[in-house]
């Protein structure tokens, strides 16, 4: 089998409503770029990476020439002829990789009739449990903002019916510390049965990371992710307080991850399939883990279904899986994929048993949202629509104010 021809086709398919981060906000869309790589065996396989639109299709599409006659099976090759790490210093090329090697995964996968687990490793398990992934919510369309205690606990009350959501992740640092804080333990006296977890994406001070810390170590957490920035924070905040801590920003390679192990600074370690450069480092970056007994969990990074069924099958080979995973998959009004969005049950999602990811295109779905891209285009991540002349420091104290209602955006 050969590869002969890439192409990459970016989207923008709608969230139910904007989703506000510490950053900025997802302005009520995600921006991915489909990736299709074609076989001379007729075979086509599936990639995904989020973000740069326009310049992610350019960025996926120049590699052809260094792709054309690669065989897909040549998977530590593909590392090397597009992404070696001495070259990578230069040329940013993690993410490509990612998209690449997921698509050859599905190209071996369908070629050899078998599910992309089978080839790392076989499952462990069939379905693969997330959290809800609470987001600060602007209004939007039939969906009241998510702003105040009450509004969250409601928010996570109807997820939890819906999908059976037994794991609840905030996603903060939006507004000042204790006002989250008070939204915090408001879902701990809401769901006493479920575990909680923070992730204020490492915008508080370390005075005010320990202070947080403490404040919630009498509940119900998996970990704390990422209160503080670096290695060097993180470290510091998990001398002072008794919970484990969590990263997905600062333990993203195996430079990192053998810093963390030398000196630990995180307890778990959050693995994502595009930032890792593809399932199989996630995997080996797993065995990592297993061995120095350093917790792992999946990350999201904003994934349509392809992503997805990629998050799905490295849920479903890592036996040191102990956290539920994140996804943002389920603010997405819609997707991509064959079939519509895959359906979370009891909190979980079934692992694609198909060959190779075991989801497919809906052409249909994907010329809709690759027109509905031109007429909005991307929108800048790192920016809220709502504040106008916005932008955060780190560690941050320009809080968005608690007493503003999320009202729709115009
Ligand atoms: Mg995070």
């Amino acid at each position: 089998m050969k590869i002969t021809d890439i192409r990459a086709t970016t989207v923008a398919v709608p969230l139910e409503a904007p989703l506000l981060h510490s950053n900025g906000a997802h302005w009520g869309r995600f921006v991915r770029t489909i990736v299709e790589v074609e076989a001379d065996n007729g075979l086509v396989g599936l990639g995904e990476l989020g973000g740069g639109g326009q310049s992610a299709e350019r960025a996926v599409t120049a590699l052809t020439g260094y792709l054309r006659g690669h065989d897909p099976f040549e998977l530590e090759n593909l590392r090397f002829k597009i992404a070696n790490p001495t070259a990578s210093l230069y040329n940013n090329r993690t993410q490509l990789l990612a998209a690449i090697e997921f698509a050859c995964i599905d190209l071996i996968g369908q070629h050899l009739g078998v599910p992309a687990h089978d080839l790392l490793g076989g499952r462990v398990r069939d379905s693969v449990p997330f959290a809800s992934y609470l987001f600060y919510r602007y209004a939007s369309g039939a969906h009241a903002e998510v702003r105040t205690p009450g509004q969250l606990v409601e928010h996570a009350r109807a997820l939890k019916e819906r999908h059976g959501f037994t794991v609840h992740k905030l996603k903060g640092g939006v507004f000042p510390p204790d006002y989250e804080l008070e939204c915090y333990r408001a879902l701990a006296v809401a769901f006493p049965q479920d575990r909680l977890r923070y992730d204020p994406n490492a915008v508080l001070s370390l005075d005010e990371g320990v202070r947080f810390g403490r404040a919630i170590e009498d509940l119900n957490n998996d970990y704390l992710e990422d209160p503080v920035w670096g290695l060097e924070g993180l470290r510091q905040v998990r001398e002072r307080v008794a919970m484990p801590l969590a990263t997905n920003t600062v333990v993203v390679n195996f430079e990192q991850l053998a810093a963390n192990v030398l000196r630990r600074s995180v307890d778990v370690v959050l693995l994502d399939t595009t930032f890792w450069g593809g399932i199989r480092p996630c995997v080996k970056a797993a065995g990592v883990c297993e061995t120095f007994q350093i917790g792992v969990a999946v990350h999201s990074s904003g994934e349509l279904g392809v992503q997805l069924a990629t998050m799905l099958h490295l849920g479903a080979v890592l036996p040191n899986l102990t956290y539920a995973a994140d996804a943002h998959y389920h603010q997405l009004a819609d997707d991509v994929i064959e079939g519509g969005p895959l359906p979370y049950r009891d909190g979980r999602i079934a692992v694609p048993s198909g060959p190779g990811l075991g989801v497919r295109l809906d052409r249909g779905k994907l010329a809709a949202y690759a027109e509905l891209y031109r007429e909005l285009g991307d929108y800048p991540y790192d920016r809220d629509p709502g504040r106008e002349g916005w932008y955060p420091t780190v560690p941050n104290q320009r809080w968005a104010d608690p007493d503003v209602p999320l009202d729709a955006l115009s």
